[in-house]
């Protein structure tokens, strides 16, 4: 089977927003073997949309159409539509009363340009917007399924959840389940070299990778005659993965690295705090992204300057000044530091050189020490490395926070 995603804004044209929709319905639809045979961006032109639809139907199964319902004028998706079809535009009350309902219970009255948003072209299935005001449409093109909805990522996610995947869940006489596994620590080709064999295009399920913020992912498509066939196969695949790349793998499906943390932490009884200088509260962040994050997370610091490193943690001036802020003995004078300040088990600290500015040939942009305090009967003992990261600095920053806090994740496991 295979798909055409259509994207309709002149807003996209000009760049002014990005097409994620596109990229978001492909990965999905790709997910349970629909293929996308191409992503079409067509400006708020009816005419344009008519074309694009058919060629998209011409060429394809299924089409997923998504923006151009808003209530102004500019919105041209449903009469394009309708001109597609060949059919009148009727007003669909119940639609009406949604979006009236909708403005309601946000306490406000409806305008009387959103009474468009309730018209659809004659004989085509409406599809309820319970996140918004534009309900999306279903309808049959001879062999071909066409899908319209908004815009709007959200209401688009929501409505493709509901109304798209599940009619391609048992797609004919195939079931596909899908898995995965999210690593860290390692680069895709490291990554694919341990695979081995496991990665060829021939085999089902199906292993490839992606790369997403220093995140590399494991993606598992296993195909088969009946729902049990594809489970056991893709459980079998999940576990060969696994046995090759051990604790590279810190989570599958939307985990992330630090809810693995969190999770270790939770399961061991133990408590974290951090001491962050370039990250800037970055690792305090991604701790606390989680939900239930108080459990094992009591909070941290933030020291910038030398002299916050001294008064809050107690580095030695005297360390700072001979070693430097950014070394391997500031690093451990912080995570020590933070272990004295609060009686909890595991502190992480970071202090690094994010740029563009402050680099040197002896510590150039990029390098950043990493130290793990743990605290143990027998004291307080703390244990630093050291990285050199490359990129900009928004992405320095991003490697050194899940560095650090992949490092803990490792000293959980052991
Ligand atoms: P519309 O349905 O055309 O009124 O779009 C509503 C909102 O969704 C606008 O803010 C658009 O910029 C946004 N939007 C529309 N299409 C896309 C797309 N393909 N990807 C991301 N955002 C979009
Ligand atoms: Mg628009």
């Amino acid at each position: 089977m295979q798909a055409v995603i259509l994207s309709i804004g002149d807003e996209l044209i000009m760049g002014q927003t990005i097409d994620t929709n596109s990229a978001w319905l492909s990965e999905r639809l790709a997910d349970l073997g629909i293929m996308t045979l191409y992503h079409k961006t067509v400006p708020d032109d009816a005419t344009a949309i008519v074309l694009a639809l058919k060629e998209a139907c011409a060429l394809s199964e299924v089409v997923v159409v998504t923006g151009g319902l808003g209530p102004t004028d500019d919105d041209l998706t449903r009469h394009a539509l309708a001109a597609f079809l060949k059919r009148p535009l009727d007003l669909h009350p119940p639609s009406l009363e949604r979006i009236r309902a909708f403005f309601k219970s946000l306490g406000k009255e409806m305008a009387v340009i959103n009474r468009i948003q309730a018209m659809v072209p004659r004989g085509v299935e409406v599809l309820d917007n319970d996140w918004g005001t534009a309900p999306g449409m279903k309808v049959k093109v001879g062999k071909v399924l066409v899908f319209i909805f908004p815009g709007v990522p959200r209401e688009m996610m929501k409505m493709a959840e509901r109304d798209v995947f599940p009619l391609f869940q048992n797609n004919g006489d195939s079931a596909v389940f899908t898995e995965a596994l999210h690593t860290f620590g390692a680069g895709e080709s490291t990554v694919a070299e341990q695979l081995g064999d496991l990665m060829r295009r021939d085999r089902n399920p199906l292993v490839g990778t992606t790369v997403s913020q220093g995140v590399v992912t494991i993606r598992i498509r296993s195909e088969a005659p009946t729902r049990m066939l594809a489970q056991k196969q893709l459980a079998a695949t999940v576990k060969a993965v696994e046995a090759r790349l051990g604790v590279l793998i810190f989570g599958r499906g939307g985990e992330t690295l630090g809810g693995a943390v969190g999770k270790l932490a939770g399961q061991r009884g133990v408590k974290v705090t951090t001491a962050e200088s370039c990250t800037g509260g970055l690792v305090a962040q991604m701790l606390t992204d989680e939900a239930g994050a108080s459990q094992y997370f009591i909070g941290g610091w933030v020291v910038y300057s030398n002299a916050m490193k001294t008064r809050e943690l107690g580095v030695p001036t005297s360390l700072i000044e001979r070693e430097g802020a950014v070394s391997q003995a500031v690093a451990c004078a912080m995570a020590e530091g933070a272990l004295r300040q609060e009686a909890v088990d595991w502190s992480i600290s970071t202090t690094g050189i994010a740029g563009p500015e402050g680099g040197s040939s002896g510590k150039p942009v990029g390098t950043v020490w990493i130290a793990i305090g743990h605290r143990s009967k027998s004291g307080i003992s703390t244990q630093a490395e050291c990285f050199h990261f490359p990129g900009s600095r928004t992405m320095i920053r991003d490697r050194a926070a899940k560095t650090a806090l992949n490092r803990l994740r490792l000293e959980l496991l052991k």
